[in-house]
């Protein structure tokens, strides 16, 4: 039954939520029974999203209570998002928790376990996207930086698929230059993979087709919900609260049609 957040006797004799406890987010499409998960949020992203009436809980962990001063309620397990998607075009946020999950917990360049985020389109390139998008593109031009790469840059369409190999060509000459007083375009789920640290500093600065690691698995993308469920299933097999199971293995059959 769908609810809104309960009320419970503060005295309970129950542990509280710890900082891995997570919440499955379902989304629908409109259909009570075409429920389907999202992500997962921390337990307190869940009771936010319940409080601002964004969703609504679906499922409480039993043995788990949440204390504030004036109120007491379980913690959230499952909840459902009241605005209907489709499970073909949701993509999740970007988080580094749904960053390994998408990645398996590998490191994408050697398969060992992941500890870091390598900005796989490198740094000092989303600095000279981010002044192209903020139309600065004199900047470049005055500092005299490769003005024909920049004007060919400028005929494509500046994806972050092609990113990468606009880097390639680009490096050389633009590496030595210093864009620090530039912010840089935060990591999001097209330039950012998961890497061990020895990787991470092997990498360094540089696009893939240049650096001394190479891209073993897939290159970086924006996942939708059946790939993040499929994911989460693979990575976290003995780890999965029992009370998601049932709506896993259901999203599965609706994903896998
Ligand atoms: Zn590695």
């Amino acid at each position: 039954m769908l609810s809104q957040l309960v009320r419970v006797n503060p005295d309970l004799n129950l542990e509280g939520p710890n900082s891995s406890t997570r919440t499955l987010v379902l989304g629908s499409n409109g259909l009570l029974r075409m429920l389907f998960p999202i992500e997962t949020v921390a337990w307190h992203k869940a009771i936010e999203l319940v409080f601002m009436q964004r969703a609504v809980v679906v499922k409480y962990y039993g043995n788990l209570l949440v204390r504030s001063r004036y109120f007491a309620t379980l913690a959230p397990a499952v909840i459902r998002m009241n605005k209907s998607c489709k499970i073909s075009n949701t993509v999740p946020h970007y988080s580094y928790p749904n960053l390994l999950i998408r990645d398996y917990n590998q490191c994408q360049y050697c398969g060992s376990v992941p500890k870091t985020v390598d900005h796989f389109v490198p740094k000092w390139f989303t600095r000279i996207m981010r002044i192209i998008e903020d139309g600065k593109i004199h900047i470049l031009q005055d500092m005299e930086i490769a003005s024909d790469i920049i004007v060919n840059l400028l005929r494509q369409p500046l994806t972050w698929k092609n990113a990468s190999c606009i880097c390639e060509e680009l490096e050389p000459t633009l590496l030595k230059f210093d864009f620090s007083k530039f912010p840089a375009l935060p990591l999001n789920w097209e330039n950012a993979v998961a890497a061990c640290k020895n990787c991470n500093a092997k990498k360094g600065p540089h696009s893939i087709g240049s650096a001394e690691v190479e891209l073993q698995y897939e290159a970086p993308y924006a996942p939708n919900s059946s790939h993040m469920v499929g994911n989460y299933l693979h990575v976290h097999q003995a780890n999965i609260p029992p009370v998601w199971m049932n709506f896993l293995q259901k999203s599965l059959r609706v994903a896998n049609r």
